[in-house]
């Protein structure tokens, strides 16, 4: 794209509404509009970071044997009559009414309905296990939206449903999806930790919540250093190495404040190895047996026998994504903006020199431009004509991981061609081609 067409509404300085980095960088670089409390647009530039998060998530879902579906944003107050959360739920719930005066609601989360489905589709525990999942607006009517979409009303989520026929089989779908989020989250250069959870609105005892640490963070966290360094590198979902992972995870105290106890705190954790931090919630997963499937009646035919299917269900906050990242690889202080490459909204920025007398090179740019676009480097242009120092700035905010420079001294031959935040290298155009490459 070329920098004088592309949607991206650039504020000169932070705006002052916003409290944390994350929420001043997306207003600034217009990434997003708030349009009522809670509620916003996305507008390209974080629409395309948001997307880009939505496929790792999808190919680490699809990769553990989740199938994808997708449900609607609005679900019939029956259902929720039936699981007893209708009125539980309280009123962080939206409760619409339709033209027949029926109860509707715009859904939180899912659980009703993929029972619902299941119940309607599956019949026999040889179609057993079903990994099923969706990613979908969900709407929470927060009683304090703030921080930008780290916590709106409307947001956008990945949720995931196990059913299974023994809790035994059913902790093994739940240790699938615990890989997939350390993977996800690792593809995004994000260290989340999982820590033990309260299961909250969700019912259940077994629960993580992943989590990465940031000052600004809303989650108050325990955790022992070591837990760093546990390997996650697994190549197989088989059960003994599930097994294994989770216990090498779990061998370490870390809690969320819920959870927390100072007395075992202290116990398990050596002083040098204590920290006490904050941090965000990016994932949270749960198991919670027959809780929905009993009283919505969800069983399949096991040998003869009738039995309520075990469930676990699986969240990612996939707009929360975005602004997680953004308190992890901003640095405010110096205004460079670092995406991790896999999640960038361009692989690559042209930055040019532009003299309106002479368009020498401007013609350079282009062809440089032209060229990373047939190799599928999704490249930016500048072709406006700032002063090289303002667009640098610009760049330096917008976080491109690589920038190729094109000064007054610059050849045929070799371009400038930088790292963000780092010095510069004279490069030839295939070897920059291969460097960004080997990087995606
Ligand atoms: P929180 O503790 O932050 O309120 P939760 O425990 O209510 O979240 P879950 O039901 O576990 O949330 O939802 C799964 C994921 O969805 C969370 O881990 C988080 O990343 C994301 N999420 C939840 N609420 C919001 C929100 N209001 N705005 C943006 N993302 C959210
Ligand atoms: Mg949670």
């Amino acid at each position: 794209m070329l920098f004088s067409k592309v949607f991206i509404p650039i504020l000169k300085n932070d705006p002052t509404e916003a409290k944390i980095k994350s929420h001043k960088l997306m207003l600034r670089l217009g990434m997003i509009k708030q349009s009522s409390a809670g509620i916003y647009s996305w507008l390209p530039l974080g629409f395309k970071v948001m997307k880009k998060i939505e496929d790792i998530v999808r190919e680490e879902q699809n990769r553990i044997g989740a199938q994808e579906i997708l449900m609607p944003t609005i679900q019939s107050s029956e259902i929720w009559k039936e699981s007893g959360r209708y009125e539980d739920y309280g009123e962080e719930m939206l409760r619409i009414k339709d033209r027949q005066n029926r109860e509707m609601l715009y859904g939180p989360t899912n659980e009703e309905l993929i029972t619902d489905i299941f119940r309607n589709s599956i019949k026999s525990y040889k179609s057993l296990p079903q990994l099923l999942y969706h990613i979908q607006w969900k709407f929470r009517d927060e009683l304090r939206p703030r921080f930008g979409i780290m916590r709106c009303r409307e947001f956008y989520m990945k949720d995931a449903y196990s059913f299974d026929i023994s809790d035994d089989d059913a902790l093994l779908s739940y240790n699938k999806f615990f890989l997939s989020y350390l993977r996800t989250f690792k593809r995004m250069e994000l260290s989340a930790i999982p820590m033990a959870a309260d299961t909250g609105p969700i019912g259940g005892n077994l629960s993580h919540e992943f989590i990465i640490l940031a000052d600004t963070g809303e989650s108050k966290i325990y955790t022992d250093k070591r837990i760093f360094d546990v390997d996650s590198n697994l190549t197989t979902i088989e059960k003994n190495s599930l097994d294994k992972m989770r216990n090498d995870f779990e061998k370490f105290y870390s809690v969320t404040d819920e959870k927390f106890d100072q007395k075992i705190f202290e116990n398990k954790v050596p002083e040098k190895y204590r920290i006490k931090t904050k941090g965000i919630e990016v994932g949270h997963i749960f198991y919670f047996g027959d809780k929905y499937s009993k009283p919505m009646n969800a069983s399949v035919d096991f040998n003869g026998k009738k039995e309520f299917v075990k469930m676990g269900s699986y969240g990612v906050g996939v707009s929360r994504l975005v602004g997680a990242i953004i308190e992890a690889k901003y640095d405010e202080k110096n205004e460079i903006m670092k995406w991790p490459t896999s999640v960038s909204p361009y692989d690559c920025s042209v930055i040019p020199l532009l003299n309106k007398n002479d368009k020498s090179n401007l013609e350079k740019s282009m062809k440089i431009y032209n060229f990373l676009k047939n190799n599928k480097i999704d490249t930016i242009l500048d072709d406006t004509y700032e002063s090289i120092s303002a667009k640098m700035k610009k760049f330096n905010l917008i976080g491109i991981p690589f920038q190729i420079i094109i000064g007054k001294k610059s050849d045929e031959e070799t371009f400038e061609f930088k790292k963000i935040g780092e010095e510069p290298k004279k490069l030839k155009i295939e070897e920059i081609v291969k460097i960004i490459k080997n990087n995606k």
